[in-house]
């Protein structure tokens, strides 16, 4: 991929360690050719994240709390002081309460219902309300989704409620946005073992019966997402927007899955 991102510049949303989703986009980006920008939820983060924005030789474009409209502003105006109009943008950002990423999705409480579609859905919205006037020339969005919002998945519970809202999201952007040439698509990514996959019940297990059943017999990494995203957010993809595209060694066309794997 040397040089597929040459001359661009984007802000990667939702890296909190070197085992994030996100830090595997933003690696593959970089490696490309990219300028890529990382923001950082809060201070408990930004330690982690300014020495991995080091090694990519970016900048930090700061904090961006998206439970907080004045960072998201905030955030947005450090890139257009720095940079003054980007190319792409990658929100990798979800969160539900684990109580309820467990157990019977109709227990889900309203309070934890309206936060997980808060951050983990309008954020993709009030975040392209600020970038939409930094992609000038058009622009490639990116959003991180799961199976769990097209079938139900065990503990997944309200959050496969909201993927599925994202991903309704990203259409609906991607019509909005398209005029302004700026596409919008998603990658449902297959099972990894990350700080947010933590917090979902069994996940050890749901790991390895993903392993086990997708045709590819292998655990999803960060870095064939990365690899994945490249094509979304470089002009080889510039046909193609509102699009979830699976990158899960192909467990989403199995429809009959094997019985119990023999080591879980
Ligand atoms: P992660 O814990 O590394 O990343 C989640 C990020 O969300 C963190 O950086 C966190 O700081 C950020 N975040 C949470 N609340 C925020 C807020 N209020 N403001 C700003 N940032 C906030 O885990 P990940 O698995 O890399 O998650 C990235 C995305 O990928 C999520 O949307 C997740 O649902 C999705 N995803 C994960 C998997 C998986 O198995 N890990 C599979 C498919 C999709």
């Amino acid at each position: 991929a040397t040089g597929l991102m040459n001359g661009k510049r984007g802000v990667v949303m939702g890296v909190a360690n070197n085992r994030s989703i996100a830090w595997g986009i933003a690696k593959a980006c970089a490696d490309a050719g990219a300028e890529v920008a990382l923001t950082y939820q809060n201070d408990a983060v930004k330690k982690r994240v300014e020495p991995l924005a080091a090694e990519l030789g970016g900048i930090a474009a700061g904090q961006c709390d998206v439970n907080d409209p004045a960072s998201i502003d905030q955030a947005f105006e450090n890139l257009r002081e720095e940079w003054g109009s980007i190319d792409f943008l990658v929100h990798a950002i979800a969160f539900s309460d684990r109580d309820e990423l467990t157990g019977r999705y109709i227990d889900t409480s309203r309070d934890n219902f309206q936060r997980t579609m808060d951050i983990s859905v309008y954020s993709l919205t009030s975040v392209m309300q600020r970038a939409e006037s930094l992609m000038n020339d058009g622009g490639s969005v990116l959003t991180l989704t799961y199976y769990g919002a097209e079938k139900v998945m065990p503990h997944y519970n309200v959050m496969g409620v909201a993927k599925a809202a994202l991903e309704a999201s990203v259409r609906y952007l991607a019509v909005d946005l398209g005029v302004k040439k700026i596409r919008v698509n998603a990658l449902s990514a297959g099972p990894i073992r990350t700080l947010a996959a933590s917090a979902i019940g069994d996940f050890r297990y749901i790991l390895k019966w993903n392993e086990y059943n997708a045709p590819l017999k292998k655990a999803t990494t960060i870095e064939e997402v990365g690899d994945s995203a490249l094509y979304l957010l470089s002009d080889l993809s510039r046909g193609v927007t509102g699009e979830v595209h699976h990158v899960d060694a192909g467990y989403h066309t199995v429809g009959m899955k094997a019985v119990d794997a023999p080591d879980i």
